[in-house]
């Protein structure tokens, strides 16, 4: 017997159309791209998110038509957003740090047939749009008539300005129901290894995942909240932020493309900033900019973290000079992105000292909705005790089942479990912590050692501004950890003092066979250490 409840869909339109109705108190508060600030309350965007739906509909898109987008956080990136998933097309964010020839393949794939742009991208599109003429119709930079930059574009192609289209258009338009599994947005993961494969959200998952994200114990969110979102739209959705803080009845703000730390600071004390989200590097240059300055962002209450390992530092720094908590979290463009998140517990909030920071540098329980297991060689389950590495499976209402372009169910395991490719442990509070990426691991003489703790520990070293451990081959042990480290600016780096730091944090065998120092290291496009070209660099360093 089914229960006799209404089966309305969950469909993104109803979010808008909730923070409309609900929460016209609230702002969208968008930094430009020439500098100047934009404000406008979530009516104004429900109406121009019509609006926009119609200018869609007039340009010939039909539902399931993907519209790429390469656009920092703003307020007409969310318009696209809510116009283009709402009417049932699919919302396709492209991140603009890839190179060109990533970005072609990536539109070409997903068969986008326009691509929204901040102006900023035009040099970067007159090098992309000879490459995707197979599907794309049109570019349309979001901007006014007077700001539109000039562009040769292929025959075929039509450049169009946003602000033109909108004028041109009306708000006379009712948001579809449909099936709430319809495909609402698509992400490319940054293909570190081999090309970038897209993962479709519905509108369901995205829903669910907004919704998890909400609780106290993960992002907090609330009708008072002014959350600042500082992870990317173009990446993985910019953590739910965009749905979530509607859902909450909260104020946007869009940082725009400037995220350094004085630009940050500059934002978060305007508008009275109460909770942020975005990977470790964009906290870090935020902690050294107000330790230079003396300036305080006290409005702030929380930051999430994630997208790699946050070191310590960062959290402890902010939370006993700052009186801000950290929240770890973790995910990947597969989870929606938020998996998991470490929450206080009672027991936990009593730990002292180092038995509370070893907790807090966990990645955490999983959220409600999310199962995790990790499993060993042939699969077999290991138990959750705080030392077994195994990898980590997870799933969920908002895990994928498969790539864009792939069957269903062909990312999974019979049962529904996908493979992360991470290695964890998980404490029996059910804390889960990510010691590696399955291929960064490092097997000396058959036993792992985790590249991210001694990442973590090396970072915390006074002169050290960043650090990355890879595997070296070594004739006897097989792999040996090395260790990369950039100096912070103004300080030398000593190799064996830096050694030092290990000394009683890990045992004896873990410590790296040598230090070398550099001027920086490689990053992918989201911002993480690009391991794999270090180890094409520096793989038989110790051998030769
Ligand atoms: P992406 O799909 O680009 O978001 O990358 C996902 C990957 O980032 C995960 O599989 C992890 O390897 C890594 N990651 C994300 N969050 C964390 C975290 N809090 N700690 C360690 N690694 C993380």
């Amino acid at each position: 017997m089914f229960g006799l409840m209404q089966d309305r869909q969950l469909l993104i339109s109803g979010v808008i159309r909730h923070a409309a109705r609900n929460h016209a108190h609230a702002e969208i508060v968008s930094k430009n791209v020439d500098g100047s600030i934009h404000r406008y309350g979530y009516r104004d965007l429900e109406a121009r998110a019509r609006r926009l739906a119609r200018v869609l509909a007039r340009l010939g898109l039909t539902p399931e038509d993907r519209c790429g987008t390469l656009a920092w956080n703003g307020y007409r990136h969310l318009e696209l957003y809510y116009g283009v998933s709402g009417g049932g097309l699919i919302c396709h964010t492209i991140n603009p740090r890839l190179a060109p020839e990533d970005i072609a393949y990536i539109v070409n794939d997903a068969g986008d047939k326009i691509v929204f742009a901040d102006i900023t991208f035009a040099p970067l599109l007159a090098i992309v749009a000879p490459m995707v003429t197979a599907s794309v119709r049109a570019i349309v930079f979001l901007c006014t008539p007077a700001e539109m930059p000039s562009l040769d574009l292929p025959p075929g192609m039509d450049l169009l300005c946003y602000e033109s289209l909108m004028d041109g258009s009306d708000e006379d338009y009712a948001w579809p129901e449909f099936d709430e599994r319809t495909a609402a947005s698509l992400c490319y993961t940054s293909g570190t290894t081999g090309r970038p494969k897209g993962v479709l959200y519905s509108h369901r998952s995205t829903i669910l995942h907004a919704m998890s994200t909400m609780p106290a114990d993960v992002f907090g969110l609330s009708a008072r909240d002014r959350v600042m979102p500082v992870v990317p739209m173009f990446h993985v959705n910019a953590w739910g932020c965009p749905y979530a803080v509607p859902m909450a009845g909260g104020t946007l703000i869009m940082p725009g493309r400037h995220l350094d730390g004085t630009s940050l600071t500059a934002l978060i004390n305007q508008e009275g900033v109460t909770m942020s989200a975005g990977v470790p590097t964009i906290w870090m240059g935020l902690l050294n900019h107000l330790r230079a300055s003396g300036e305080r962002i006290d409005s702030v209450r929380r930051l999430g973290v994630g997208g790699s390992a946050c070191p310590r530092v960062i959290m402890q720094a902010f939370q006993e000079e700052y009186g801000v908590t950290i929240v770890h979290a973790w995910g990947m463009s597969e989870t929606s992105p938020v998996a998991s998140a470490n929450m206080m517990t009672p027991d936990s909030l009593a730990l002292e000292g180092e038995t509370y920071w070893r907790m807090r540098d966990k990645q955490g329980q999983a959220l409600f909705g999310v199962e995790m297991k990790i499993v060993g060689d042939g699969g077999v389950e290991l138990p959750w005790d705080g030392v077994a590495q195994g990898d980590l499976l997870v799933r969920g209402p908002w895990i994928a089942s498969a790539y864009w372009g792939h069957a269903p169910g062909s990312a999974c395991d019979d049962d529904g479990w996908f493979a992360t490719g991470d290695v964890s442990t998980i404490d029996p509070d059910g804390r889960m912590e990510i010691t590696d990426r399955s291929k960064d691991v490092i097997k000396s003489g058959g036993e792992w050692i985790s590249s991210i703790t001694l990442e973590n520990i090396a970072v915390s070293h006074p002169d050290v501004q960043e650090a990355a451990i890879i595997a070296a081959h070594h004739p006897k042990w097989d792999e040996r950890p090395l260790l990369l480290v950039v100096p912070r600016k103004g300080h030398d780096i000593v190799p064996e003092e830096i050694l030092k730091i290990y000394d009683g944090k890990v045992a004896k065998w873990w410590l790296p066979d040598a230090v070398i120092v550099v001027d920086e290291l490689p990053h992918t496009a989201t911002g993480k250490l690009h391991k794999l070209s270090l180890r094409q660099m520096y793989r038989n360093y110790l051998v030769s």
